[in-house]
């Protein structure tokens, strides 16, 4: 199969239409990082995506809608915090978990009885649900484990000649994947942090908690216990404060292969002529470019050494989530 990436022409959306119609899988563009979408209505649809990622059985998935998707038929009501923070956010990068009605194929939330819907943002992803007009399933479009896309290439690495079509959007803005909020109880809890913080919820919510899932038991977000976002490379993992131990560890690296740093500008600048990728200054900047760095690292590099960036606030509890994950430092309970 040839992998086409279109971006905005004369009949782009009316192939993705036709192709999603037919049940195969589009990748296309969003805020967060690219996704790789199919018919949620469709079983057989809905199976190719975790076929072609590679990705377990129990790692549901999030069903993306248009601005205008009624998805009351797919949901078994709603708290009222959830219509505040549905005008409040979306369209945006906050994906929400409700009680499902199962209306859609019981592969989109592997068993359970919830379904996370998101509206995103994303000109291209807008137009896309528009087209298609229907529920699409996507998780990130890039094979399990491996780092999150955020620009159609990456997809194409990844999916060349796998998938018909990428619906290229230009490089994600936002970086890291979307906040996951648990809506089905009588506050708001996080299940996965991302650009849309704690703090935000809280103010419009009032309240919000941060699920942390105790030793043994099933996950609320099942995808959290995965090992995620790994680059193919060696990895090594340093504290700011560790900074001379991580340079050593650079200079014998560098003795028999290619080592490189992943570190925010302020450590970049101490690390004077040495190979770095430049996470940049503000948390934003951070989740803006941390996938490609990490993908830039696998290509370049034999060993990528990552330094804790000293910012911790706002959307670095997200950013940190994914490097610590990218690095092996914390990965939860799974290998797989
Ligand atoms: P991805 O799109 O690859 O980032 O994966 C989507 C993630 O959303 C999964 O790994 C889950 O952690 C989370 N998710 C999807 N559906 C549900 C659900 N019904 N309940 C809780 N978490 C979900
Ligand atoms: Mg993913």
């Amino acid at each position: 199969m040839e992998t086409q990436i279109l971006s905005r022409s004369r009949g782009w959306l009316e192939r993705a239409k036709q192709y999603i119609e037919a049940g195969e899988v589009v990748a296309f563009h969003t805020e967060t990082v690219y996704g790789l979408g199919a018919n949620a209505f469709s079983d057989e649809a809905v199976l190719k995506i975790f076929a072609l990622k590679g990705r377990p059985a129990d790692n549901p998935l999030i069903v993306h809608v248009h601005r205008a998707y009624d998805i009351s038929p797919l949901i078994d009501g709603e708290p009222p915090y959830a219509a505040a923070l549905r005008s409040a956010f979306l369209p945006g990068p906050l994906t929400m978990v409700y009680p499902s009605t199962g209306k859609v194929s019981k592969y989109v939330s592997c068993g359970l009885n919830t379904l996370a819907i998101r509206v995103p943002s994303s000109p291209t992803a807008q137009a896309f649900l528009k087209a298609v007009d229907l529920p699409v399933a996507a998780p990130s479009a890039n094979l399990s484990k491996h780092v999150s896309p955020v620009t159609a290439r990456h997809v194409f690495d990844d999916f060349n000649g796998k998938i018909p079509l990428i619906l290229d959007g230009g490089a994600c803005s936002g970086g890291i994947e979307s906040t996951v909020l648990d809506c089905t109880g009588d506050i708001p809890q996080i299940l996965r942090e991302g650009l849309v913080t704690r703090e935000m919820i809280a103010s419009v919510a009032g309240e919000c908690g941060v699920y942390r899932p105790k030793t043994g038991e099933r996950p609320k977000s099942p995808g959290m216990a995965y090992k995620h976002y790994a680059p193919r490379c060696k990895t090594a993992y340093f504290g700011r404060e560790e900074l001379e131990k991580a340079i050593e560890c650079y200079e014998k690296e560098a003795k028999t292969g290619v080592p490189c740093f992943l570190c925010e500008s302020e450590v970049c600048a101490l690390l004077k002529d040495r190979r770095t990728l430049d996470l940049g200054g503000t948390p934003e900047e951070m989740a803006r470019r941390l996938y490609a760095l990490l993908r830039k690292g696998e290509e370049q590099a034999t060993l990528l050494i990552g330094v804790e960036p000293r910012e911790k606030g706002g959307v670095m509890a997200g950013v940190m989530n994914r490097m610590k994950r990218a690095f092996g430092v914390e990965h939860g309970t799974k290998e797989s």
